[in-house]
């Protein structure tokens, strides 16, 4: 609440965090000419790339097709150094796009947004901050981010542990020693698959507590050599175009002329070799399209990587636990891997099977399942994300009649496209429930989104609007339309971060849009194109 005679800062728009998407926004803004201000949480830009800097964290995403597409002469001056960058170097591109563009001195650092409310009387929103300043602005723009709010398991003894223990996207920003250490990481999804290969080089002992096991296919990463590297910049256009004609804004796309069960095994399997040996997420998003809807088709792929596993693991009893039987391949987040399975070759890698010896307490000294006792020196949660709507349990966001934005999302959000959710006025959710950038090569979805709000606040502004918000009906039917195109999918009936199901209480429901990034784009381009049509503006 504000204080009687407090100063209220006024600006046309506040963005909301200052990572992929919040610092494209508070630059575009800026450029229609609005009075802009952003606020980070953290010390310095970055979102994702800012908060994971864990050993091992990299792009999945080839590196020059997860860059921003907007400027030719920042597309010019970067060069990406392997093609899977690492952590370090995509903080220090983010860094670079905040001076290159002049944007520091819009945002305010260290500073988290705890409520926003919407004051009917005046179309403002008035916005607080954890440092009891308040500001008021006539546009909100939320950039959260999908994967920002850690989930930490509520293990029994959790405090008691004497050394040092945290979440992977909240590993120290100076140098932790973990030579000679003896590490537990808890968790084996993309995360820790990442973190554990890389652990497994100098640390003591490694205890890796797995619940289930993923498909990780290789990543092969390498460095760009100087040909290549003049071969990306020559095409660089015609690769964001094949990215943002795919599926999923990859590289990659599905084959679509053919289900992977009307040819041969013998057929099949080349494919699948091919695309094992491709890099990133080729075997993925690059493969017969029938193996994420069909279950069938899809158990050819989860038996051909199953057996890559069994190939790669000296010891067949710990192959056998990494490999994943609950769920078919593809249909969970797959990780991309550099040397994982190998680890547990080594004589100080040690899997423990949290499926058969639950974890029972955290004690003083480490872990003890109901098998035995691990003292450790440091504990790492790789327990991930309460995706999509997570972030937002920790902004108070108050709409028109005073209801706050998560409860009305809590048994399953109705958005419009993603962006804009009836009853909250002038708040614009980048990366929102059912938005095209929840199953995308995410910066390619986010510059659309992002995008597609500056346009849409400049025509509200050059045509004398002062007020948007999603039509009930439109909102309604957006979401069953998300709803209508994931129902096929296998990846929305399989438990992961996408439906909410690995929080403990939160509704199961579909968060993720299924409908591939083209769809999206098209329906969004519709809507601008035909003056906004399901928004009522004012
Ligand atoms: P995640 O995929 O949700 O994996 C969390 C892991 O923690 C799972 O193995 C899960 O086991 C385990 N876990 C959860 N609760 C547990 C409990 N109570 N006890 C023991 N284990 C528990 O999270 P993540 O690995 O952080 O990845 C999240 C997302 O981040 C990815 O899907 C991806 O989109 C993104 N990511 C991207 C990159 C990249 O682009 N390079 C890298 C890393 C992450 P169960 O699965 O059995 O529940």
């Amino acid at each position: 609440m504000k204080m009687k005679g407090e100063k209220v800062h006024k600006y046309d728009a506040i963005v909301i965090g200052t990572g992929v998407a919040g610092l494209y926004q508070l630059h575009l803004l800026r450029k229609l000419g609005l009075s802009v201000k952003a606020f980070e949480k953290g010390t310095d830009v970055g979102g994702t790339w800012y908060w994971n800097r864990y050993p091992g964290c990299r792009f999945d995403s080839e590196s020059y097709t997860y860059q921003y597409s907007f400027s030719d002469e920042l597309l010019e001056d970067w060069n990406w150094s392997e093609h899977f960058a690492p952590q370090p170097e995509t903080l220090k591109y983010m860094q670079h796009v905040a001076d290159r563009f002049d944007l520091r001195a819009h945002i305010e650092f260290s500073t988290a947004i705890t409520s926003a409310k919407y004051q009917a009387a005046e179309n403002k929103w008035e916005v607080q901050t954890d440092k009891q300043t308040t500001y008021s602005c006539q546009f909100l723009i939320t950039a959260l981010g999908i994967l920002s709010e850690p989930y930490i398991p509520n293990i029994a003894g959790i405090d008691n542990f004497k050394g040092r223990a945290w979440h992977t996207s909240n590993w120290p920003k100076e140098k932790v020693k973990t030579t000679g250490k003896k590490i537990g990481v808890i968790g084996t999804g993309a995360t820790g698959v990442q973190l554990i290969t890389e652990l497994a080089k100098d640390v003591e002992e490694l205890y890796v507590f797995q619940l289930k096991p993923e498909y990780c296919i290789p990543l092969h990463n390498d460095k760009i050599d100087e040909t290549t590297q003049k071969e990306i910049k020559k095409n660089q256009d015609k690769i964001f175009e094949q990215c943002n004609n795919s599926y999923g804004s990859f590289l990659h796309d599905f084959k679509y002329d053919k289900s992977a069960l009307e040819v041969s095994k013998e057929e099949r399997n080349a494919f699948y070799e091919k695309l094992w040996n491709e890099r990133g997420f080729a075997l993925w998003l690059g493969n017969y399209s029938d193996l994420l809807t069909d279950e069938d088709a899809n158990h050819t792929i989860s038996e051909f990587v199953r057996d890559k596993i069994r190939s790669q693991v000296d010891d067949p009893v710990i192959a056998e636990k990494l490999c994943p039987k609950d769920h078919g391949f593809g249909t969970r987040r797959v990780p991309c891997e550099s040397g994982y399975y190998k680890a547990y070759n080594q004589p100080n890698v040690h899997l423990i099977d949290i499926s058969e010896t639950p974890i029972d307490c955290i004690n003083e000294l480490g872990i003890k399942t109901t098998a035995e006792q691990y003292d450790l020196d440091i504990i790492v949660f790789a327990t991930g994300f309460d995706g999509v709507t997570g972030a937002y349990n920790k902004v108070n966001i108050v709409g028109e009649d005073g209801t706050n934005l998560s409860d009305e999302w809590k048994e399953g959000p109705e958005t419009y496209l993603g962006m804009q959710t009836p009853g909250f006025p002038n708040l614009f959710t980048v990366c929102g429930p059912h938005n095209g950038s929840t199953f995308c090569n995410i910066p390619r979805c986010l510059e659309q989104n992002v995008e597609w709000i500056s346009d849409c606040l400049s025509y509200i502004n050059n045509n004398g609007f002062s007020k948007i918000e999603a039509e009930l009906d439109a909102a309604k039917e957006w979401t069953d339309y998300a709803y209508e195109v994931a129902a096929p999918s296998l990846f929305a009936k399989t438990a992961s971060w996408f439906s909410g199901a690995n929080i403990p209480g939160k509704k199961r429901t579909f968060l993720s849009w299924a409908g591939g990034s083209p769809k999206y784009r098209e329906k969004c381009n519709d809507v601008a194109s035909t003056g906004y049509k399901g928004f009522k503006l004012t």
